[in-house]
């Protein structure tokens, strides 16, 4: 019991800390204990333990692990991509040997795919240009979203890399450069996750929830049968099948327990892998699940963070919002590309005020001759970049068919009237 509990708590712990460090910081989970303890571990702990340093040794120790903690966080390098395959790898030598010989064939050959799919997607995920936004591609990125008039600005230029931003681009501090829809720069894949990968961020998402679910529960069959063989009245569950052993007294917890352990020892290798893919299974769904959840939305971890700042805003108040009239003359300082690929543009501006009065005359830009209206809730904005979960999806598992659409309708002239009757984007459903 005593290895295997060791080995349990620290599997638990691995993965409840992967789960603060991922979920911590979703704006859903804001004022949550989750993003409580997410403050507690990677702020306020490291910080006090800076200044307890700066006490002692006058910040010797820390100068150095902040050196390496600043290198392992903020700059591009493959160790956490090189962790991810070795667990995969490695678990799967653990658990192989054990489990083939007992596999059927059908098992055999799912578990095969099963087993192939993460490594196909991480590379691919890993690998593929995320759509970084360099002098060669800026008229394509700048062509695949217009500018919403609440997130994106049209205008901004990024000062590092002197380009203007496309709307919905983010420039990552780790890979040094701008990303096109940027999602979040994610260490598991040391690459950003953007507009041209995240299809295959999500598919590895999938298959490595479906290979962690397959695994753990194959395992834990092979396990049971094990136990099963020399204690048949043994079961999983406590109070599944074997309601006579326990009315007999042949079975009680603390037996079952002991048979439980017993059938995990007799393979630990096998049964830590089990229990490790039991334990991670959740995260990996929770993750693909949040994932899709953002598609569903027509949004990215980086916007759903902006408009968690708006609600923000909108809770003080001095937030407003107007239809958008006169956009030629946003169009003719050439900080908006004549015409993008997108089937709908912003009809609305939104603005926030610092006296929580509605926008002065000054502020008349680019629409006029309208009323601001103030918005108290999120639901009340328009977001662009919802076009319905087909299209959506559309969106990000084929980035480059909207392109070869607009493509095929004429000059770029034309295209502005593009797609008009495939409707306006929904509202915000969160
Ligand atoms: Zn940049
Ligand atoms: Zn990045």
């Amino acid at each position: 019991m005593g290895t295997l509990a060791i080995i349990a708590s620290v599997i638990l712990g691995i993965s409840f800390m992967t789960f603060v460090a991922f979920f911590g910081r979703i704006p859903a989970l804001r004022n949550t204990p989750i993003s409580f303890l997410h403050r507690l571990i990677f702020i306020h702990l490291p910080s006090s333990v800076v200044s307890l340093d700066r006490l002692l040794t006058n910040g010797r120790l820390t100068t150095s692990l902040t050196r390496l903690a600043h290198y392992l966080w903020y700059d591009q390098h493959p160790t956490i991509l090189i962790f991810f395959f070795l667990l995969l790898s490695v678990g799967e030598y653990l658990y192989l040997p054990v489990a083939w010989p007992l596999l059927s064939r059908t098992h055999k050959f799912l578990g095969t795919i099963s087993i192939i799919l993460p490594y196909l997607f991480l590379y691919l995920s890993a690998f593929t240009d995320p759509a970084h936004i360099t002098p060669s591609t800026h008229v394509r990125e700048m062509a695949r979203y217009p500018y919403d008039f609440s997130l994106f600005h049209p205008g901004t230029i990024c000062e590092t890399c002197r380009l203007l931003k496309p709307a919905r681009s983010k420039h990552c501090s780790i890979c040094k450069k701008c990303v096109g829809r940027m999602d979040h720069h994610c260490i598991f894949i040391n690459n950003c996750v953007g507009a041209n990968n995240q299809r295959w961020f999500i598919l590895l998402l999938l298959s490595t929830a479906i290979l962690t679910s397959y695994g753990g529960l194959l395992g834990l069959d092979i396990i049971r049968t094990k136990i099963q063989v020399r204690f048949p009245y043994w079961t999983l569950l406590p109070w599944w099948t074997s309601r006579a052993a326990w009315q007999s007294g042949e079975l009680d917890f603390h037996r079952w327990l002991v048979l439980w352990t017993w059938g995990l020892q007799s393979g630990v290798a096998m049964g830590s892998v089990t229990l490790l893919a039991l334990l991670t299974t959740p995260l990996v769904w929770g993750l693909l699940g949040y994932h899709l959840w953002l598609v569903y939305c027509g949004t990215t971890t980086n916007e759903s963070m902006k408009w968690q700042d708006w609600q923000a805003e909108m809770d003080e108040g001095g937030v407003y919002k107007r239809k958008i009239e006169g956009r030629e003359r946003v169009k003719d300082l050439k900080v908006e590309p004549a015409w993008t690929r997108w089937p709908v543009e912003a009809e609305q501006i939104l603005v926030r005020t610092d006296d929580g009065k509605p926008p002065r005359e000054s502020h008349r830009l680019p629409g006029e001759g309208n009323e601001w209206e103030a918005v108290w809730r999120l639901k009340d904005v328009e977001n662009l970049y919802d076009i319905g979960l087909w299209d959506n999806l559309v969106d990000v598992f084929c980035p480059y068919f909207m392109f070869r659409e607009a493509r095929g309708r004429g000059s770029p002239v034309d295209e502005r009237e593009f797609g008009r009757e495939r409707g306006r984007g929904r509202r915000r459903s969160s």
